[in-house]
């Protein structure tokens, strides 16, 4: 017999929301973020979601070192903007949580990141012919030009590829630049929004539109999106993302 999550499955949301002094909602699309991302295959055991604290611009939550599609509103994190945990002896955390820490440095309009390994997107890192690039109009916050983060550009060879330090963080958060996705070579992706769902929507469909592309070229060169076409779809599905949100959400808590 398969187990039946429900959303009394997502932990103490009222008690953390109070201890972190933020809406309880926040906390709760936290959680449900970490499940959907598991549920629609972008994360696995590795990959985290984060959002800006709404109160606070200079701290933002994630959760401890653990798997996403596990997470609990107890699991939950504060970190202010070097990466620390605010609370005394926290748990062990993320060695890529400054990824999260210096793009919201960077990007003072950004509420959520997600980082992610998602299947279809990594062979789009390491392609030295064909770049992801936007192929339909769920797609078009993709646009027609990703940035790609080069690690040995500023770190000579040799890494591990992870984003080990606030300097490494940093270095991504340049190349992310003004785009709302980077890509980043033989690791994955990062991709940035004004809220958790809407990042969670671009998540989703980077992969999708990964797997869209890798399809589309095997039956040869495709017509992309133009510049006009991809800025003009991605305003659209903006304001679309509370629709795929539901959806994802029950199905990822077995309602
Ligand atoms: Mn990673």
């Amino acid at each position: 017999m398969t187990a039946t999550l429900s959303v009394d499955s997502l932990g103490a949301i009222s008690v953390v929301s109070e201890q972190i002094g933020i809406d309880p909602q926040v906390v709760e699309d936290l959680v449900v973020a970490n499940r959907i991302l598991f549920n629609q295959g972008v994360v696995d055991a590795f990959g985290h979601v984060s959002v800006r604290h709404p109160g606070r611009g200079d701290r933002f939550l994630l959760s401890r070192n653990m798997a996403p599609g596990l997470v609990c509103a107890e699991d939950l994190l504060e970190f202010d903007m070097n990466a620390v945990a605010v609370q005394s002896d926290p748990p062990r955390q993320f060695l890529e949580r400054f990824i999260h820490s210096e793009i919201y440095k960077a990007r003072p309009e950004v509420m959520a990141v997600v980082h992610s390994h998602s299947p279809t997107v990594v062979p789009f890192t390491v392609s030295k012919s064909t770049p992801l690039r936007a192929v339909c109009h769920m797609c078009g916050f993709i646009g027609t030009q990703v940035p790609l983060f080069e690690i040995s550009d500023e770190f000579g060879d040799g890494t591990d590829l992870l984003i080990r330090s606030a300097a490494m963080g940093a270095s991504l958060a340049r190349s992310l630049g003004q785009s709302d996705l980077v890509m980043m070579r033989g690791h994955g992706s990062t991709v940035v929004a004004r809220g958790i769902r809407e990042a969670v929507y671009r998540a989703v469909y980077t992969e999708v539109n990964a797997s869209t592309q890798l399809r589309a070229v095997q039956l040869g060169e495709p017509h992309y999106l133009s510049d006009a076409e991809a800025k003009t779809a991605a305003k659209v599905m903006d304001s679309e993302t509370q629709r795929p949100w539901g959806l994802w959400k029950a199905k990822a808590l077995g309602l």
